[in-house]
């Protein structure tokens, strides 16, 4: 079935120059995007994205990271693009993603209080659901 998925080119994405990188392999793919818009999000937008890890050591960290610049909010489209966009970002680790994953190429990891791993990707239809609705209410 077409599905849609949320993704986030995170603010070390946009600081590093590789918006284009990520968008190419994206679209390389042969997924479509319905919507993309570059913004710096507010506190609401991240705490809303991000209530399943409040209470979690790296949830003040990364409320900061995300909050640290512009980031690239996208709506990406087809079959099977909620498991095939975190396939082609790879591992939440980025030393432990694999070669060839937008993660595994472009990531490393840094002596941070949270990993910076350039991209966001929806990890269930219901996430999904719910975070174009966060980042593109008129979508939702
Ligand atoms: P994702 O779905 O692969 O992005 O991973 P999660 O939903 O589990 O975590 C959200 C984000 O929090 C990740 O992409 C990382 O930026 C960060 N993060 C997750 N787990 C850890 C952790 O164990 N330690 C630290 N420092 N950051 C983490
Ligand atoms: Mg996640």
């Amino acid at each position: 079935m077409t599905e849609r998925t949320l993704i986030l080119l995170k603010p070390d994405a946009v600081e590093r120059g590789l918006r284009g990188e990520i968008l190419r392999r994206l679209e390389a793919k042969g997924y479509g995007i319905v919507a993309l818009d570059q913004r710096v999000a507010d506190a609401d937008t991240l705490a809303a994205h991000y209530a399943e890890h409040e209470g979690k050591p790296f949830y003040g960290p990364l409320v900061q990271y995300m909050g640290s610049g512009p980031l690239v909010a996208v709506v990406a489209e087809g079959e099977g693009v909620i498991a095939g966009f975190r396939s082609l970002a790879g591992a939440t680790n980025p030393t432990e993603a694999a070669p060839g994953s937008i993660r595994g190429d472009l990531a490393r990891e840094w002596d941070a209080p949270v990993i910076q791993n350039l991209v966001h990707g929806s990890d269930s239809v219901e996430s999904a659901t719910r975070e174009i609705g966060i980042w593109f209410p008129s979508l939702g």
